[in-house]
């Protein structure tokens, strides 16, 4: 069978980093399984399509017109990679995230990125639901602060807005939202490594998951 990596956690927690530069490092694809609540949520402010209504995003979301071609994300062929990295549509990402229709929804599209040599999958439910029979399994966490102070330095690169204060508070309830729910709630995956990169260079913690892969 095709090895994956999951390597799950809370936001801002630097998963996705890790996660690229380990699929990087073993030649093996990448799937930001994030991205695709983005692009639901993205899809749901184009099309006039409210938070809350779980039959039309599961719509959207079963035939998300996506592609994800050298580091850029598309949306009906339109390049929306900053469009949906904004803390607005993190937000309603993340709304749309407890619907369990919308799951399900997404549920084919993500299985289909496991394909040879292997796959490093980072999200909320990878090891948990996705694809609880990985190879290995990873939950990388950081304290709110390490993480607040992280996501700010992201979006000033990119030019959006933001303060200490609200990235802290957004990153609460946005934590809140995520453990609390009943579908796929974001806890560690049974046999998952947890690895606490609060005090972590990048670096450390992409060797990190490469040794546990490894040994
Ligand atoms: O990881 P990222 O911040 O891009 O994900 C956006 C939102 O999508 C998260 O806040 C979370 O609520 C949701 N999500 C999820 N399951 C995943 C990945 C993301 O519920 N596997």
């Amino acid at each position: 069978t095709v090895p994956v990596i999951t390597i799950d956690g809370p936001t801002a927690s630097g998963k996705g980093t890790v996660a690229h530069r380990v699929a990087k490092h073993l030649g093996f694809h990448y799937l930001d399984s994030g991205a695709l609540y983005r692009l639901t949520a993205l899809s749901a402010s184009r099309h006039g399509v409210a938070l809350d209504d779980e039959e039309a995003l599961a719509n959207l979301a079963r035939v998300l017109p996506c592609q994800f071609v050298k580091g850029h994300v598309l949306l009906d062929g339109e390049d929306v990679t900053d469009a949906v990295r904004a803390e607005a549509i993190g937000v309603a990402a993340s709304k749309i995230a407890v619907l369990p229709k919308v799951r399900q929804a997404l549920f084919d599209l993500q299985v289909a990125f496991r394909y040879a040599p292997g796959l490093v999958a980072d999200g909320r439910d990878m090891g948990t639901v996705i694809f609880p029979d990985a190879t290995q399994k990873v939950y990388l966490t950081a304290s709110v602060d390490a993480r607040a102070s992280r996501r700010y330095k992201q979006l000033k690169e990119k030019g959006f807005p933001a303060t200490m204060e609200d990235l802290v508070k957004d990153l609460a309830e946005r934590d809140a939202r995520d453990t609390a729910r009943s579908a796929a709630p974001l806890k560690p995956a049974p046999g998952a490594y947890i690895l606490d990169t609060s005090e972590m260079t990048v670096d450390q913690a992409v060797q990190t998951v490469l040794d546990l892969y490894v040994n």
